[in-house]
């Protein structure tokens, strides 16, 4: 069984990496954010306080999100395209702060994770939902680097962005992210540190690539 969980704040190219690593590896890869952001997106639709742990119960009882084909799926719309956007990154902070929206999406990346090989990406993979990955990795980058990154994947994805409002949303979204109650963004014990400030998207796949063959005697 392999089981790589990448966790960080946002922009740090988590999903860049490891959907590369997947390919690479032949894992499924599983990203906890976007059922988050799903979440954050069917509650802002629906004028539901994202902080209202009975409205957003309510909601969790009639949801059901899905991957296929690396397409996030709420109630059976993909909504892939729809939840990247800043306002639907502060949604699925927002949200995340619920013990019961936590408790939700890790059963369902608990599952996923018992039924195949996977690469999973999120803020506490290593540390509270599969504490026993045979990889964890946490990786960093400066604020700066990371709103650039964020600014030209949006601008790449033909949106509109202002370096200035990423900037800030992203300090925020940090702050919010680390300071919650429940389960928030930390690295587990054991886990490798990578600061990808410096780093090309091929050096850090490498990066990653080398971290699993020396802990696992796994190569690509
Ligand atoms: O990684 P991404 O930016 O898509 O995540 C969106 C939000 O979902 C994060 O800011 C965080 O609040 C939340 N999240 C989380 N735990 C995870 C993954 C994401 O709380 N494992």
């Amino acid at each position: 069984m392999l089981r790589v969980a990448i966790d960080g704040p946002g922009g740090t190219g988590k999903s860049t990496i490891a959907k590369a690593i997947a390919v690479r590896f032949g894992l499924e890869y599983i990203d906890t954010g976007a059922m988050y952001r799903a979440l954050g997106l069917k509650a802002r639709r629906n004028g539901i306080d994202e902080s209202d742990a009975d409205a957003v119960k309510k909601m969790l009882d009639v949801t059901s999100i899905d991957f296929v084909s690396g397409h996030t799926h709420l109630d059976g719309e993909d909504v892939s395209g729809l939840i990247r956007t800043n306002e639907i990154s502060m949604a699925a902070s927002n949200i995340s702060k619920l013990a019961i929206v936590r408790a939700k999406v890790d059963e369902v990346s608990r599952y996923l994770a018992s039924t195949k090989d996977v690469v999973m990406e999120g803020r506490d993979i290593g540390a509270t939902v599969i504490p026993d990955a045979e990889v964890k990795i946490f990786m960093t980058a400066s604020p700066d680097v990371r709103a650039k990154r964020r600014y030209e994947q949006l601008l790449a994805a033909g949106k509109e962005a202002d370096y200035d409002t990423i900037f800030n949303e992203i300090q925020a979204r940090d702050y919010q992210d680390s300071h919650r109650e429940v389960s928030p963004l930390r690295a587990a014990d054991d886990a490798v540190f990578l600061d990808t400030s410096d780093m090309s998207i091929e050096e850090n796949i490498d990066a990653v690539a080398d971290i699993i063959t020396a802990k696992t005697g796994r190569s690509a």
